[in-house]
């Protein structure tokens, strides 16, 4: 009976268990179905699919609102593979109108991580680019019946002008590089970024911002549609983002000014062509705002050719192509600025009471000194810093720096030299200037440190760095950093760093490309420098500039260069109170500065200030002609200068073999030992890896460095 009993509580204890049980089931059952719709929200997400929409990217306008840079639709055959079904592929090769094997190639190309870098199941993968409009139609009715296929809009950037490749840059898909760098987690594969120029500088708001279209799916994947055929969005679409499209910019740029300038180095323009030519650079800056009116570098190429399918094929062309075109020279090359240099060395030594206005330093065709001798061409001497300047004599500059090296005022010589590398420093050299494009070079000025690491501590001495003062030796700076200092001394004292964008539209300028730098030198020694550098247009090595109506302002520079032609450069500004424009024109290999550079030069004022153009192949001046100018309006001025200022200079200092009886007819000229600057990152490219690297310099941040100046 105790068995019996125990059996019946069992099936007591097994029939109350399921009891529970399926109370709980029925509970659970009721809580899904009708008490928590949560669930069914899921079901619907499940079916939820979202498409990024993207943004149009923002125009490029020039300073007078010339449009130079716009956008062009493309339309892309795109899949993802996850989302493809059994489909008519005859159907498909019909509307694409290729045969089967060219579209299984397609197919096999895009499925092929090797082939197709950007390869994933769940991303829209290019099947087929650039569709003409006419298979666009025909997709565009028919695309349902293909699921995992779409039409993805793309933008290709169009060039109204063959001008400016530099500065503009261009806009490549991103590489997975990118997309690992890309800290605000914009980039998907197969979106595009700026590449170079103001396209790189200005990505983040030539970009935009992108927007979102969600969609419904149903159950067997295919995206919900109405009877119209019309995607039928989540929500009735308003979860939708629209995207928002990128910020246009005005470039500080004169197109017309830029493309002129362009010509006078290489010719006339060629669509989808390197245009080859004089090599060098020419930059323009209006002083008052440091916006640059023109970016020449030569060679160059045109913007287009870096567009579409060609894209790789020419981008090879040009990175291989021996005379650098991708290297724009007017930001990246350091070069000797020559006697371009010499009005910094003026207002230095002005400013440290080593020199004023009216000492004057023997030259007879040159500075000899304890048995150096830096040449100088025929002219009258002693001579005085504005005739030294109109003349752009080299004994001049060279004494001035030897007297404020030995100064007594200083310490020693190091913190002499200190105190001269801190004006050049100031005066923009040395470092980079920080223009508002990538791979600018930072030049080089030496500091004591340099010497005493090269030459060795107490072994150098004012002679044996004397070239330096002359633009020559260790110096090396960029097209843009002399324009700029033309710019400063038009100014009379400041510039503002140049930048090649005026205008963000909306946004405006970082501030950092409103703010003034003032090198602490008086404003008087600079009306010094000017009236020399107007005395150098009017009667001394710049006389083709001088323009009737335009009080120019010049100063040339003829480079000595080791591997070749001499280099011809010319700096100068107009008119020359209330100046509008400051020039730098760089000529590599291309002999005299008076004879190539300054009609350049002249060439641009003209334009620029009176809106006239000369002929290309007009007459340039030979150098018999300019040097026998030169060596009478030096020796004019010098004369005058020794008839009104007699005493000005010191006789006690002349050293005994300044006679120029004394000096040999054959002049060996010794050079002084010239270290070369250590620092990589100057000088011309010489190999494709050098190029590289300077291409894919670093730029600095603007717009996290400094705020956005606003108005
Ligand atoms: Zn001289």
């Amino acid at each position: 009976m105790r068995k019996d009993y125990n059996l019946e509580k069992r099936k007591f204890v097994i029939g109350g268990f399921i009891v529970v049980i399926v109370a709980i089931y029925l509970c659970k059952l009721f809580d899904l179905q009708i008490l928590d719709d949560k669930y069914s929200e899921i079901a619907v997400n499940n079916a939820r699919s979202t498409k990024i929409t993207h943004p149009s990217r923002g125009q490029i306008y020039d300073r007078n609102g010339k449009l130079v840079v716009y956008n062009e639709p493309a339309y892309d055959l795109v899949v993802v593979p996850r989302d493809v079904q059994e489909f008519d592929t005859l159907g498909m090769c019909k509307i694409l109108r290729l045969d089967r094997k060219d579209f299984e190639t397609l197919w096999k190309n895009m499925s092929d991580p090797e082939k197709n870098k950007n390869y994933s199941a769940t991303t829209p993968q290019p099947l087929v680019q650039n569709l003409d409009s006419t298979t666009y139609g025909h997709l565009q009715e028919t695309l349902h019946r293909f699921p995992g296929f779409d039409i993805a809009q793309r933008i290709i950037r169009r060039y109204n002008y063959v001008s400016a490749a530099n500065v503009l840059g261009n806009i490549r898909e991103v590489n997975a590089e990118d997309i690992e760098r890309d800290s605000d987690n914009y980039y998907l594969p197969g979106d595009y970024t700026g590449d170079m120029g103001v396209e790189k500088s200005y990505e983040k708001y030539l970009r935009g911002v992108k927007g979102k279209e969600i969609f419904v799916r149903d159950a067997r994947g295919r995206i919900v549609r109405d009877e119209q055929g019309k995607i039928k969005y989540y929500n009735d679409g308003k979860d939708n983002v629209d995207p928002i499209a990128g910020k246009d910019l005005q470039l500080s740029l004169d197109i017309e000014l830029q493309q002129y300038c362009e010509g006078l180095m290489r010719g006339a323009a060629q669509r989808g062509q390197i245009m080859h030519g004089k090599r060098g650079a020419i930059v323009a800056i209006e002083p008052k705002t440091g916006e640059v009116l023109a970016l020449v570098t030569s060679p160059n190429y045109d913007p287009a050719m870096l567009v579409g399918k060609d894209r790789g094929k020419n981008y090879a062309k040009l990175v291989d192509d021996g005379t650098k075109p991708l290297y724009d020279r007017a930001i990246m090359a350091a070069y000797p600025p020559g006697s371009t240099f010499k009005p910094t060395q003026g207002l230095i030594f002005m400013q440290e009471g080593i020199t004023n206005i009216n000492t004057s330093y023997p030259c007879y065709r040159g500075y000899i000194n304890k048995g150096l001798k830096i040449g100088c061409h025929g002219h009258g001497s002693p001579i005085a810093l504005q005739p030294a300047l109109a003349t752009s004599c080299n004994g001049y500059f060279c004494w001035g720096l030897y007297y404020m090296l030995k100064n007594h005022k200083y310490e020693n010589l190091d913190s002499a030299f200190t105190v001269w590398k801190n004006y050049m420093v100031q005066m923009g050299y040395g470092y980079k200037l920080n223009i508002d494009l990538p791979g600018e070079s930072r030049g080089f000025i030496p500091n004591a440190k340099f010497y005493n690491d090269n030459i060795g501590e107490g072994k150098w001495g004012a002679n044996t760095i004397l070239s330096i003062a002359i633009g020559q030796g260790e110096i090396m700076a960029t097209p843009l950093q002399i324009a700029n200092l033309s710019a400063t001394i038009a100014n009379r004292g400041y510039y503002i760093t140049p930048h090649v964008v005026k205008q963000i539209r909306d946004v405006g300028i970082p501030k950092e490309y409103t703010e003034k730098h003032q090198p602490s030198i008086n404003r008087e020694y600079y009306e010094n420098v000017v009236t020399g550098m107007r005395m150098a247009v009017t009667g001394g090595t710049c006389k083709n500039a001088n323009l009737p109506g335009l009080e120019v302002c010049g100063k040339t520079g003829t480079v000595q260069n080791p591997h070749g032609q001499d280099h011809s450069v010319f700096m100068g500004f107009a008119p020359k109170d209330d100046p509008k424009i400051a020039i730098c024109v760089y000529v590599e290999n291309a002999g005299f500065g008076a004879q190539v550079a300054v009609p350049l030069g002249s060439r641009i004022f003209e334009r620029y200030l009176l809106g006239k153009s000369c002929n290309e192949n007009d007459e340039i001046v030979s150098e018999d002609t300019v040097s026998n100018e030169i060596e009478n309006g030096a020796n004019k001025w010098s004369d005058k200068w020794l008839q009104e200022r007699p005493s000005a200079f010191d006789e006690k200092e002349v050293p005994a073999q300044l006679n120029p009886d004394n000096t040999p007819k054959q002049e060996s000229e010794k050079t002084a030992h010239h270290p070369s600057p250590s620092d990589p990152i100057n000088g011309l490219p010489q190999n494709r890896e050098q190029e590289q690297a300077i291409l894919t310099r670093p730029i600095v941040d603007i717009f996290t460095r400094y705020g956005i100046y606003k108005g």
